[in-house]
């Protein structure tokens, strides 16, 4: 009977998690008749007691969760599946369109991926650096590469385990070639955190907004470009700028552009030792500095 139990909880769970309360006692009657008294194989048992559930509630193949294996993100290699995946949130994009709500990648020991929120899905936003269950996303995938898509039948629960990141720590010694218009003192959405074009957010419209420090850039090692974000810290440390003094830049020339010109002209061109972690877009810095010493230390050692 242990069997029956099992399968009967699987079936209640997973109406549950599609929001459908069943009866549990129904459920396991049905399965026992089926599977002792008809001898149906139990994944076929199973089936039907799952259609004649749909069948009462008037509900929908669409409706209901899928059921969907935990995998790891190097085993999605195919569109169209629905998996799970427990895995940490490595950085958050911005979103380039109103119909997604949250854009960017997740990493588990294996691998990472890209992960698209729609905005239909409804679902609270995740947070950077923290983990959680992925559950019935499904697998896409988008200018050749894998990603997974969240969508209203989907589940993010955020999880206590710390999900541990694939070893792709890269440090990359090369030149900042060029540093994106969309840099500098920019400006956030407070509800979403998305950047804002003249105080208009892409999902909120007009709204309120707070100050952000970013540079978005391309560094040259000589063999590859690896896109670069910087954050307020790292843009501190490299310059003594920090928001404050970006502030204060923008009003003593009475223009928020000021402080990317001021960046540019600190930081363009010079020779970076970056240390951080590969994503599938960005070079995610961890720490970043001015390799001015190293070049004291060669010029020292030729002279
Ligand atoms: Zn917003």
């Amino acid at each position: 009977m242990g069997g029956i139990d099992k399968l009967t909880e699987q079936i209640v769970k997973r109406f549950r998690d599609s929001g459908f309360d069943v009866d549990a006692k129904e459920i396991s009657k049905r399965l026992n008749l089926l599977i002792y008294e008809f001898k149906v194989p139990e994944s076929e048992a199973v089936r039907t007691v799952t259609n004649y559930l749909m069948k009462e509630l008037d509900i929908d193949r669409e409706q209901l969760a899928a059921e969907s294996p935990l995998v790891r993100i190097a085993d999605v290699t195919t569109p169209g599946k629905w998996v799970s995946l427990k895995a940490k949130v490595i950085q958050l994009w911005d979103a380039t369109s109103p119909n997604i709500s949250q854009v960017g990648l997740i990493g588990d020991e294996t691998g990472i991926i890209k992960f698209v929120t729609w905005a239909k899905a409804e679902k609270e936003e995740v947070k950077e650096g923290k983990s959680y269950l992925f559950k019935n996303v499904v697998t896409d995938s988008f200018g050749g590469r894998m990603q997974v898509n969240v969508n209203r039948n989907s589940q993010i629960v955020e999880i206590e385990e710390d999900v541990q990141l694939p070893p792709r720590e890269l440090e990359v010694v090369g030149a900042l070639i060029a540093i994106q218009q969309n840099s500098g003192l920019i400006r956030r959405c407070k509800l979403c955190n998305r950047t804002m074009t003249k105080d208009i957010c892409p999902l909120h419209g007009k709204t309120e907004g707070y100050d952000d420090l970013r540079i978005k850039g391309i560094i040259d090692d000589g063999k590859n470009f690896y896109e670069v974000i910087l954050n307020e810290d790292n843009i501190r440390e490299l310059t003594g700028i920090g928001l404050k003094e970006a502030r204060k830049i923008a009003e003593e020339k009475l223009e928020r552009s000021a402080v990317l010109a001021e960046l540019k002209n600190r930081l363009l061109g010079r020779y970076f030792r970056v240390a951080g972690m590969r994503g599938e877009r960005y070079l995610i810095v961890r720490e970043v500095e001015f390799l001015k010493q190293d070049i004291r230390q060669i010029a020292g050692e030729l002279l």
